[in-house]
C-alpha cells in the first residue's frame, strides 16, 4: 500500500548498524521507519542472530548471546519511536526525490535512506548441494548443530576464519569429531580462536583441503569429496554433516546501477564518512566494510550515518520533527526472550490449554486430542527460532482454543526430534488424528502459517 507521507529517514536492515542508526535518529526526533528484513539478506537482527556468545561487544563483561544483544538493540530503537516492519525491501528508486522504497506490503517515500543490509553467508554450490541442502549441508551450525542426525557423528566445517573456528568448536558439543577443511596452509581466524581449534582433541584441521562435492544415501549426506589444493588429489571424508563458514557477500543487489559499488559489490562511501555516491543516502556496517566487519564497527558507522542524515535533512530544510512527550519515551518493548520454559508434566498438563511445552504434552495430545496440533522444534541459541517466536505467538493467540501448540527443545529432547525426523531448527509440524500433515522449515510469514492452519481446521458454517 502506498503511504502519501514522506518519511524523514528509512533504514534498511536491522543488524547492529541499522539499530544503532535507528536509536540515534529516533532520539533526534526523526521518527525513522525501519525495514528489518525477513529472508532476503539474512535475518531480522542480522548475522549475530546466528551466533552464540559475543565476548567483545563493550558493556557486557560476562559476554552476551548474539540474539539477546540484538533484542536489546531493537528494544532501545523502539523505545525512542522507531517504526519497524519485518519485511524485505524488494525495490528502491534513488533516481528521484523523494526516494522510493518498496516491500511486498508497502511503498514508502523518503527524503533520506540508510542502507544497513549487511552480508549473506556464502555457499559453494557443489554439484550435489541442492540434493543434500538441509539434509546434511547447512550454513548455520548454531541453528542446525543440535539436529539428531548430527549427534555422535563425524562432521565437517568448511573455512578458515573466526566463524569457521567458532562453528567447529561449537559442533564438538554434538558430533563425535569435527573435521575443519582449510583451503590453504594457514587459518585467517584470530590467534585465540586458532588456539581453541588446534588444542581441541575433537577437531582435526585438514590443511590445503577443499570440498568438491558431497555424497550420501537415503537422501542424507554421508561424506565429502575433498581435494588437496596443492596436488589436486581427491579423497572421501566420512561426515554426516557439512557446515559452510566461508564468508559473506554484501547484500547490495537492490542498489546495483544506482550507487557506486566496488568490484565485489560493497557500497563505496566517501573517505572518513559513510556518505554514498547519492546525496541523502548513507551506508553503514558490513555492507560497506570489507575490512573490520565487527558488530561494534557496524554500530559505529550506524551512528555516523544517522548523524550525517540528520545534518543533511536539516541543511536541506526537509526535516519534520516528531517530538516525544517529555519523559515519556515508549516503554521498552516486551522482550521476546523465552523465560526458562518448564515442560508440562503429569501434574501440570491440561488438555484444554492451547500452549504446551515438551515431550510429555506432545505424546498426550497426539493420542488424546482431536484438535489440530502445531509442534515447533527449536534449539537453544538458534537465532531464527528467536525470530520466529513473536510471529508464532501472534498466530497461536489468533487460534486460541482451536489448536494445540507445543514447543520442543531438540537439544533437551533429542529422541522426540529423531522420531519426528527433524533436520534443523526452527521446524514446525502439523498433526491431526495422529498423522503428520505437513511441515514448514525456517522462518515463514504469519500469512503462510495462517493459510496452513485454515486449510486443516474444520470449516465454520
Ligand atoms: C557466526 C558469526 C559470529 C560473529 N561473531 C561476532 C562477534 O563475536 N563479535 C563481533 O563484533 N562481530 C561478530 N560477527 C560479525 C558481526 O555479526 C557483523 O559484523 C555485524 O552483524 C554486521 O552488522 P550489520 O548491521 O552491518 O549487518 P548484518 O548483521 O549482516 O545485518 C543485516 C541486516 O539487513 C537485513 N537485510 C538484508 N537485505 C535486506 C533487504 N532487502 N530488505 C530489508 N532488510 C534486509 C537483514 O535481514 C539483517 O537484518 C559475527 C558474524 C558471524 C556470521
Amino acid at each position: 500500500m502506498s503511504n502519501p507521507t514522506i518519511e524523514n529517514l528509512v533504514i534498511i536492515g536491522s543488524g547492529p548498524a541499522g539499530y544503532t542508526a535507528a536509536i540515534y535518529a529516533a532520539r533526534a526526533n526523526l521518527k525513522p521507519l525501519m525495514f528489518e528484513g525477513f529472508q532476503a539478506g539474512g535475518l531480522p537482527g542480522g548475522q549475530l542472530m546466528t551466533t552464540t556468545e559475543v565476548e567483545n561487544f563493550p558493556g557486557f563483561p560476562e559476554g552476551i548471546t548474539g540474539p539477546k544483544l540484538m533484542e536489546r538493540m531493537k528494544g532501545q530503537a523502539e523505545r525512542w519511536g522507531t517504526e519497524c516492519y519485518t519485511e524485505d525491501v524488494t525495490f528502491v528508486d534513488l533516481s528521484q526525490r523523494p526516494f522510493i522504497v518498496r516491500s511486498e506490503e508497502r511503498e514508502v517515500k523518503a527524503h533520506s535512506i540508510i542502507i544497513a543490509t549487511g552480508a549473506t553467508a556464502k555457499r559453494l554450490r557443489l554439484p550435489s548441494e541442492e540434493q543434500y541442502w538441509s539434509n546434511g549441508i547447512s550454513a548455520c551450525a548454531i541453528c542446525d548443530g543440535a539436529t539428531p542426525m548430527f549427534i555422535g557423528e563425524e562432521l565437517a566445517v568448511v573455512g578458515g576464519g573466526d566463524s569457521a573456528a567458532e562453528e567447529a568448536v561449537y559442533l564438538t558439543k554434538y558430533g563425535s569429531h569435527v573435521h575443519l577443511l582449510v583451503r590453504s596452509e594457514q587459518m585467517r581466524a584470530s590467534k585465540t580462536m586458532q588456539d581453541r581449534v588446534l588444542n581441541n582433541p575433537k577437531i582435526t584441521v585438514h590443511w590445503n583441503s577443499e570440498p568438491v562435492d558431497v555424497f550420501g544415501e537415503n537422501n542424507w549426506m554421508t561424506g565429502v569429496k575433498v581435494r588437496d589444493t596443492r596436488s589436486g588429489e581427491e579423497r572421501d571424508l566420512e561426515a554426516k554433516g557439512m557446515f559452510y563458514a566461508i564468508g559473506h557477500t554484501p547484500n547490495t543487489s537492490l542498489f546495483k546501477g544506482q550507487l557506486e559499488l566496488d568490484s565485489v559489490g560493497y557500497i563505496i562511501t566517501k573517505p572518513d564518512s559513510v556518505a554514498t555516491s547519492v546525496e541523502g543516502v548513507y551506508a553503514a556496517g558490513d555492507v560497506q566494510d570489507h575490512e573490520y566487519r565487527q558488530a561494534i564497527t557496524a554500530a559505529g558507522t550506524g551512528c555516523m550515518a544517522a548523524l550525517l542524515a540528520e545534518r543533511w535533512l536539516s541543511g536541506s530544510n526537509l526535516i519534520q520533527e516528531y517530538h516525544q512527550k517529555s519523559g515519556s519515551e515508549q516503554a521498552v518493548t516486551q522482550t521476546t526472550e523465552t523465560k526458562t520454559a518448564t515442560p508440562d508434566t503429569v501434574t501440570t498438563f491440561n488438555i484444554q490449554s492451547t500452549r504446551h511445552i515438551g515431550g510429555y504434552a506432545l505424546r498426550k495430545l497426539f493420542h488424546e486430542s482431536d484438535r489440530l496440533i502445531m509442534v515447533k522444534y527449536v534449539a537453544p541459541g538458534c537465532g531464527p527460532c528467536h525470530t520466529l517466536k513473536p510471529i508464532l505467538d501472534k498466530i497461536v493467540d489468533e487460534y486460541d482454543g482451536k489448536i494445540h501448540f507445543i514447543e520442543i527443545d531438540i537439544d533437551a529432547e533429542p529422541d522426540i526430534a529423531a522420531n519426528a525426523q527433524v533436520t534443523g531448527t526452527p521446524t514446525v509440524q502439523f498433526f491431526k488424528d495422529r498423522e503428520l500433515l505437513t511441515q514448514m522449515k525456517g522462518i515463514k510469514q504469519k500469512s503462510e502459517f495462517r493459510k496452513a492452519i485454515e486449510s486443516y481446521l474444520p470449516a465454520t458454517v
